[in-house]
């Protein structure tokens, strides 16, 4: 099992960007507050708020159609550009990681999808991103191009385009996906991605994460 450090150090020496306090719009300052905190934060010096930054999470699904085939979007939207992926999005206030799910695969390809359990959990710090990302299965037969998708495709494991997939954390999902589904088996997979990849590494993404986690 692999050991975590956990240290009172903060995580990273960059300040995240914030300049005006949100509750009164005065200039904000970067320090430690005075209420035992040890990290850094944006303190407002006139109303006293401190503003608390927090990784965000990004909620996907992997759709599966009664065929066994998976529903996969080719994006029309920066970034990465004309790359595939499964549907996945910033999770939204107020729903949980399943809805939020749910509504990006309505979102991004116009299926109706029923989510189900998890596949995997990756921690992605170097974005300040928790990806969490689930089974589902299709409703109905409906699908399509949406404003963020220019293509939205039914997939064998087979035509999956490896080589043109969006974010690391995607292929990762999807190699877990197809592993456990030819297992016969459902997991929760975890992984810390803690490296970013360079435009090299992103050439070939599976070798990346091969040597990387
Ligand atoms: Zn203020």
């Amino acid at each position: 099992m692999r050991r975590v450090r956990w240290c009172l150090e903060p995580p990273r020496d960059t300040k995240p960007p914030m300049k005006f306090c949100s509750a009164c719009g005065q200039e904000v300052v970067y320090r430690v507050p005075d209420d035992g905190d040890h990290l850094p934060r944006h303190v407002c010096p006139a109303c006293g708020t401190v503003h608390y930054l927090n990784p965000k999470l990004i909620v996907g699904v992997i759709p599966e159609a009664v065929d066994g085939r998976i529903l996969m979007c080719r994006r029309n939207i920066e970034p990465r550009f004309g790359k595939w992926t499964f549907p996945a999005g910033f999770m939204e206030l107020g729903e949980t990681s399943a809805q939020g799910a749910a509504r990006e695969a309505l979102e991004e390809s116009q299926a109706e999808v029923e989510v189900d359990g998890l596949v995997a959990v990756i921690n992605v710090p170097y974005v300040d991103q928790v990806h969490l990302i689930h089974r589902g299965h299709l409703r109905g037969p409906h699908y399509g191009p949406t404003s963020e998708s220019s293509e939205v495709q039914l997939m064998r494991e087979e035509d999956i385009p490896w080589e043109e997939i969006a974010f690391p954390t995607i292929y990762r999902g999807l190699r877990y996906f197809f592993d456990d589904r030819r297992a016969g088996q459902h997991s929760v997979h975890t992984l810390d991605l803690v490296r970013r990849p360079t435009r090299e590494d992103r050439a070939d993404i599976g070798r990346w994460l091969s040597e990387a986690s």
